[in-house]
């Protein structure tokens, strides 16, 4: 397995709608491996593959949150919410690609998410909680959505500019 890197907004690769995949291939599987450990690593709780340059609909997520509970990594291709409930949740979320800036985020409470398995088999699961809102932004990033782009204009520029001056630090360093 392979860290991968983490892009970082403001990226063009994060504002792309990403390609449906089509076949569960070796290279697919060994991407759904790389991300899975990026994550955990990272630490976060999500990662979409555009967020490492990747522009395939593929997501990964972990929302345990126990200690004394066993991880449980899922591996979504060409993910689909196909239902979600009127009642909403607002969660302070954050996100890799946009390090150490949070906002609370408003997004139905529950959710029902349709996807392909590594084995190429349809699954199809309801999320509440945590799962719910992870699950959501991830699918928003497989659209080109980040979640700032749920918040007012000014806060957005505002955490863009902090962004652009972090990847400047970065590259100097
Ligand atoms: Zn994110």
């Amino acid at each position: 397995m392979t860290l991968r890197n983490i892009i970082i907004h403001p990226d063009p690769r994060l504002k792309k709608v990403c390609d449906p995949v089509t076949e569960v291939t070796p290279e697919l599987r060994r991407l759904a491996d790389d991300m899975l450990q990026t994550m955990y690593e990272a630490p976060g709780i999500g990662l979409a593959a555009p967020q490492v340059g990747e522009m395939a609909r593929m997501l990964v997520m972990d929302c345990v949150k126990e200690e004394d509970k066993p991880p449980r990594p899922m591996v979504l291709l060409n993910p689909e919410v196909t239902w979600s409930s009127d009642e909403t949740n607002v969660y302070e979320e954050g996100c890799l690609s946009i390090p150490e800036q949070y906002a609370d985020v408003e997004r139905p409470a529950e959710v029902t998410v349709s996807w392909m398995d590594l084995d190429g088999k349809p699954q199809e699961e309801h999320f509440s909680g945590l799962w719910a809102t992870c699950v959501q932004h991830e699918i928003d990033h497989l659209n080109g959505k980040l979640f700032i782009d749920y918040l007012k204009p000014l806060k957005r520029q505002m955490i863009t500019r902090k962004m652009q001056k972090l990847k400047r630090e970065r590259a100097r360093a």
